[in-house]
């Protein structure tokens, strides 16, 4: 064919009424269709003008199957399930705690039946969200009062506002963190209008640092729970007890945002230890601030308990409002929250506890069990081992305490110079499997932590699938 022959791509008229599309237009919807059918000639267009594409390929039939294929993809929901094999249990950017069955449950109540979310039931009067939830976070944690917001972040922003806007709010140098995702509490403390008064140095800040900055402009003491770094070494960090009273002799709130916020001791399912909301209150702050979907093991959301008086006058800000957590978060919460009155069954019944306190030998057996199949998928090039691995809790819990964990460690037997190219393209090839398996590389090799492996039948499944380019 000439290329001086100018091919023309069919109306999009013409493209509607072929047989070839109207099946489309039946199992898509027409509207649907035409979308994609304006998007598929818009991109094909310039192509065709530079005479790139044949005759064949701008025929009916051909572009009718280019856009069945893109209205299928587009008909897939952009919100995917993936297998988070990172070797990070409460990992930030795969969605972090998962939730137990009885939340489930709850959240398909709640959003399937009208619910008694601002109503009392006992008085036929207008009620509060946060009602809801009061009585289990006073038994399980001591507080007077709660209030829910849409998570931590918010959680300090509205304390912080409510509490001490135009006023200083004093922290120590060392607290002065970044939590990721441009979450800074200078910044955070500027925009909740609170002007900050930083005291001490990065390593050791004293009881006399905090007290010589207290004046009449003092608003509250903060004290954030370093979370995702460590300070080692000559270090010194004033105890809660002590500063609560010297906060208390100065007529100021003690806020402590605890990030994670356990509302039991870990130690005792053999984990790290982490400060608890119940002893931070007991301590005598006066607000403590902390997630839902951390080692809390619940949905995303920030919680803030303390004294009555102070969690009264944080509901009354307007803010509160613009924060507020919707009804499925509640009714998860609470559900989670009533697994924590029957400790003893916790970590059977709670997911992240469940998949945090499981045993490496369990995990390495797992790997064993499934080395064979990995090493038969991806065949000679890879050398295939299971092997003892170390894992974290993640979300900023206990950044330097590692889990013991087993992974599958995948290693490409290639030269040097090739190991890097091999090692993306089979990490793409495992994103690109209908349920996206998520590893880590490292030292030359890909890792797939197992711990968090419940679904081995699916994972099984989707194997032959992986294609792996050269
Ligand atoms: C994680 C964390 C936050 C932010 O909590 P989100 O629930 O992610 O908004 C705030 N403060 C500390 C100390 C944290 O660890």
């Amino acid at each position: 064919m000439s290329a001086s022959v100018a091919l023309r791509l069919p109306s999009i008229d013409g493209l509607l009424r072929h047989p070839a599309c109207l099946p489309l237009a039946e199992r898509y919807g027409r509207e649907a269709l035409l979308s994609s059918l304006r998007q598929l000639l818009d991109e094909l267009r310039s192509s065709v003008v530079n005479g790139q594409l044949s005759a064949v390929e701008i025929s009916p039939e051909v572009l009718a199957g280019r856009v069945g294929e893109r209205l299928v993809q587009q008909q897939r929901s952009q919100v995917r399930r993936v297998f988070n094999l990172t070797g990070t249990v409460l990992h930030t950017n795969l969605g972090r705690a998962l939730l137990p069955e009885e939340a489930i449950e709850a959240v398909q109540m709640a959003a399937r039946y009208p619910l008694n979310l601002e109503f009392d039931l006992a008085s036929g009067k207008r009620g509060d969200r946060d009602d809801l939830i009061e009585g289990l976070i006073r038994e399980l944690t001591g507080a007077e009062a709660v209030t829910v917001v849409n998570n931590n972040a918010a959680a300090v922003l509205l304390t912080l506002n409510s509490l001490g806007a135009r006023k200083e709010g004093i922290i120590s140098r060392g607290e002065l963190i970044e939590i990721g995702g441009a979450f800074r509490i200078p910044d955070i403390m500027a925009r909740a209008g609170v002007r900050l008064h930083e005291v001490g140095t990065t390593n050791r800040t004293h009881a006399r640092d905090y007290e010589a900055a207290i004046s009449s402009r003092s608003g509250l003491i903060m004290r954030v729970h370093a979370s995702n770094y460590s300070i080692e070494g000559f270090t010194a960090r004033v105890q809660t007890a002590e500063l609560a009273e010297l906060a208390h002799r100065h007529g100021l709130p003690l806020l402590e945002d605890l990030g994670s916020g356990s509302l039991l001791d870990l130690t005792r399912w053999g984990l790290p230890a982490e400060p608890t909301v119940r002893q931070a209150l007991l301590d005598g702050a006066d607000i403590v601030t902390f997630s839902g979907d951390k080692l809390l093991g619940g949905p995303q959301a920030g919680l803030i308990v303390g004294s009555k008086a102070l969690i009264a006058k944080i509901k009354k800000n307007p803010l509160k409002r613009a924060l507020r957590v919707d009804k499925l978060t509640l009714a998860a919460l609470e559900a989670v929250l009533g697994l924590y009155r029957d400790p003893d069954r916790l970590a059977e019944r709670l997911p992240s506890l469940r998949l945090l306190t499981r045993a490496q030998a369990d995990i390495f057996a797992q790997a064993s069990r499934l080395q064979p199949a990995m090493a038969d998928v991806l065949g000679e090039v890879w050398r295939v081992g299971a092997v003892q691995s170390l894992g974290m809790i993640g979300s900023g819990s206990q950044p330097v305490a590692r889990l013991p964990s087993a992974a599958l460690c995948l290693r490409p037997q290639v030269s040097r110079r090739m190991r890097g190219r091999h090692l993306l393209n089979l990490e793409a090839a495992l994103r690109a499997l209908p349920i996206p398996v998520l590893g880590r590389i490292d030292d030359d090799a890909l890792w797939l932590d197992l711990r968090q492996l419940d679904d081995e039948p699916a994972w099984l499944a989707q194997l032959p699938l992986l294609q792996v380019a050269q």
